[in-house]
């Protein structure tokens, strides 16, 4: 017989939960007010650790699928929490892709250690939380005149913002926001510019009024093109397309500066630290990015914050339902609080 009571064992629940924006969100092709979502939770002696799924449509990954992974992980053979690597292994054996799902069972699965050792993931990492950076914060793609009052709307929190490039109007949408902040911005290109030339221009320009880093300027096949751009760069480009786990680092290696690390692009928090570190020792910039989430896996990445050159963690100030109270911003700047875990805690 077991001599473990009943309830040290851990048990995994999971339902959807649908986000809702607070703002329509246009991209050329559709628009959408809400994101597919999936709450985890891991339970282990009357401690409860939360973990998400978000799935923006491009990703590929559905409240279907999720649920459908989710309902295959078995994690009877685990004793306790602390098979952390163990358990992230096996659920990463289970079926290939489906990143998304893993990254809710490896931010749970942390949050529950965390709150059995007593410590916040960022200590336990060895990292200062007063080195958390500013995140930057997205104006989206709207008309020249809504993308101006967007920005003066939100322009005195903020230290730093983000646009996202890559259509016919760049200039006028850069020109726009000049037009009232002198802020510095981040550009997202999001894979745009297919002609090496003239997305160097372009990066000249965009220097000249105050951009200070490129995300994905030109399309992931074209891994020489961004080679070479990066090598006549003035500024540092950032890969998102073309990196999304760990081993996908030294493919790319020499063709961007740095590296875009997302929990639900690369299985979760462990993945993620992993993927920093190996950038780190080859030399390459990082930056830490986010879906629409909750400031349930907000406050998990903001966790990693103290390690990056870039944070883009706004996707829990973009809903209007958040479950949790997590990561606050002072003056744009990320607070980590010291609740063990991924330091959140329940509305
Ligand atoms: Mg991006």
């Amino acid at each position: 017989m077991a001599t473990h009571s009943s309830h040290k064992k851990l048990t995994l629940r999971f339902y959807p939960y649908e986000l809702q924006l607070k703002h329509t969100f246009t991209v050329a092709s559709c628009s959408r007010s809400t994101t597919p979502g999936v709450q985890t939770e891991i339970e282990y002696d009357g401690l409860i650790g939360y973990g998400e799924a978000s799935m923006p449509p491009y990703l590929g990954e559905t409240t279907e699928s999720v649920q459908r992974f989710l309902s295959q992980v078995d994690l009877s053979p685990y004793a306790h929490p602390s098979d952390l690597d163990a358990i992230l292994d096996y659920v990463d054996r289970i079926m290939p892709g489906n990143t998304a799902a893993k990254a809710s069972i490896d931010i749970a699965l942390h949050d529950l250690y965390g709150k059995i050792q007593g410590a916040t993931w960022h200590s336990i990492w060895g990292l200062d939380k007063t080195k958390a950076p500013s995140t930057t914060y997205t104006i989206g793609i709207d008309t020249p005149d809504v993308m101006k009052q967007k920005t003066m709307e939100v322009a005195g929190q903020f230290n730093i913002l983000k646009v996202k490039l890559g259509k016919e109007n760049d200039k006028k949408m850069i020109e726009a926001i000049r037009s009232v902040t002198t802020l510095p911005l981040a550009v997202d290109a999001n894979q745009g510019w297919k002609d090496k030339q003239q997305a160097l221009e372009m990066i000249h320009w965009l220097k000249d009024q105050g951009v200070v880093m490129i995300e994905q300027p030109m399309p992931v096949a074209q891994l020489e093109d961004n080679a070479w751009l990066t090598a006549h760069s003035p500024l540092p480009t950032f890969a998102d397309e073309s990196v999304q786990r760990l081993h996908d680092i030294r493919k790319i290696e020499g063709a961007f500066s740095g590296i875009n690390v997302k929990l639900m692009k690369c299985t979760g928090m462990r993945e993620a630290h992993q993927m920093m570190l190996l950038a780190r020792e080859l030399g390459m910039k990082v930056m830490i990015g986010c879906m629409t989430e909750t400031s349930c896996a907000v406050s998990a990445a903001a966790q990693l914050s103290p390690l990056v050159d870039f944070a883009d963690l706004d996707g829990n100030l973009l809903i209007s339902n958040d479950l949790f109270k997590g990561v606050q911003l002072s003056q744009g700047k990320l607070l980590l609080n010291d609740l063990p875990g991924i330091g959140i805690e329940k509305i």
